[in-house]
C-alpha cells in the first residue's frame, strides 16, 4: 500500500495541499503544518499533482 510521507520541519503551511487535495491533506491547527485527514489512503493523480505543486516539495509518496 501507498504511504504519503510529509517533511513537516520543511513545510511552510501554506495550505496548496490543502486546497489541490482536501480529502487527503489538512492543516494541523497545533503545528500549523501539513498533516493527513486519514491513514486510509487512494494515490491519486490529484496526490501526485499536490506533491508536485508543493513550494517547499515536502510530499513524498512512497509507493
Ligand atoms: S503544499 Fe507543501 S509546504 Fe504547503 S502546506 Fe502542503 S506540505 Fe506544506
Amino acid at each position: 500500500m501507498a504511504e504519503i510521507i510529509i517533511d513537516t520541519y520543511q513545510c511552510s503551511g501554506c495550505e496548496t495541499c490543502v486546497e489541490m487535495c482536501p480529502d487527503i491533506f489538512r492543516i494541523d491547527e497545533a503545528t500549523e503544518k501539513a498533516a493527513l485527514v486519514t491513514t486510509a489512503l487512494e494515490i491519486t493523480d490529484a496526490v501526485y499533482q499536490a506533491a508536485a505543486f508543493c513550494p517547499e516539495k515536502c510530499i513524498e509518496i512512497l509507493e
